[in-house]
C-alpha cells in the first residue's frame, strides 16, 4: 500500500466560522468539506477537536465556510490557521467579514463564495468530528478560481524557514538540523521530535514534519 496516493485527492481551502449568542466569532482553515446531497443540500465538514471553532460549532450548530481563492496570500492562512482563538481574536481590527441574510458571519477577502450551514447530525471520529448541515443561505462572491490544496502547497506556502538559514552564511550558529511540517512550514528547533508530536500552527501530526540540515 502506498498511504501517499491519498495525497492525490483534490480538496478545497475554506475558512471555517462561528459565532456565539455573545458576539464572539471564530474562524479556522479547513480543507475537509464537500456536498454530499442536492435534495436538501447538504455538506459534510470535518473539523480537528482541538479547534475553538470545532466547540463552537458543536454548541451554535451553525457555521459558514468562505471558500478561499486563488488570489489569498498566505496572510489569510497565518490569522485563521496558525494561532488559536483561544490565544488572540482572529477577528480582532479585521473588517473583511459580512452578515448574511440567516445571521452568517463570512469572510469576504480573497474568498468567491460563502456557505452557510446548519448542522444536522455529527459523527465521532476519534480526533475530529464530522458534521453533516443543511445549506441556509449560500452566495458567490467572485468569479475568482477556488484554491485547491495542491495550489497552496505549490504557490501559497512560503519555503520553510531553514531555507533562509542556509542562504546565510554568517549564520554560523544555526544548529545541524531542524524538524519542518511540510503541511504549513512551521520549524521545531532541535534533533528529536516526538512521536507524538502534533504542529503547533495546522495540528498535523509528527509524520507530516521532515527533517532537514543545512
Ligand atoms: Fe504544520
Amino acid at each position: 500500500m502506498d498511504i501517499l496516493a491519498l495525497n492525490k485527492i483534490t480538496y478545497g481551502l475554506f475558512v471555517l466560522t462561528a459565532w456565539d449568542d455573545k458576539e464572539k466569532v471564530n474562524g479556522c482553515i479547513v480543507n475537509t468539506l464537500m456536498q454530499v446531497t442536492v435534495s436538501p443540500n447538504s455538506v459534510a465538514l470535518a473539523v480537528n477537536k482541538q479547534n475553538l471553532t470545532h466547540d463552537m460549532i458543536m454548541n451554535g450548530k451553525e457555521f459558514c465556510a468562505s471558500v478561499i481563492s486563488e488570489k489569498a496570500d498566505f496572510s489569510i492562512f497565518q490569522r485563521f490557521g496558525m494561532q488559536s482563538g483561544r490565544d488572540v481574536d482572529k477577528f480582532d481590527g479585521y473588517e473583511n467579514v459580512a452578515k448574511d441574510s440567516e445571521g452568517g458571519i463570512y469572510v469576504t477577502e480573497n474568498t468567491n463564495a460563502y456557505i452557510h450551514g446548519k448542522v444536522i447530525n455529527t459523527v465521532d471520529l476519534g480526533t475530529h468530528t464530522m458534521f453533516i448541515a443543511q445549506i441556509v443561505d449560500a452566495n458567490i462572491l467572485s468569479d475568482d478560481t477556488s484554491m485547491t490544496y495542491s495550489y497552496y502547497h505549490e504557490h501559497v506556502k512560503p519555503k520553510p524557514v531553514i531555507e533562509k538559514a542556509k542562504q546565510d552564511e554568517n549564520n554560523e550558529e544555526a544548529p545541524a538540523g531542524k524538524w519542518v511540517c511540510k503541511i504549513c512550514g512551521y520549524v521545531h528547533e532541535g534533533e528529536e521530535l516526538s512521536e507524538d508530536f502534533i504542529c503547533p500552527w495546522c495540528k498535523h501530526p509528527a509524520s507530516d514534519f521532515e527533517y532537514v540540515t543545512v
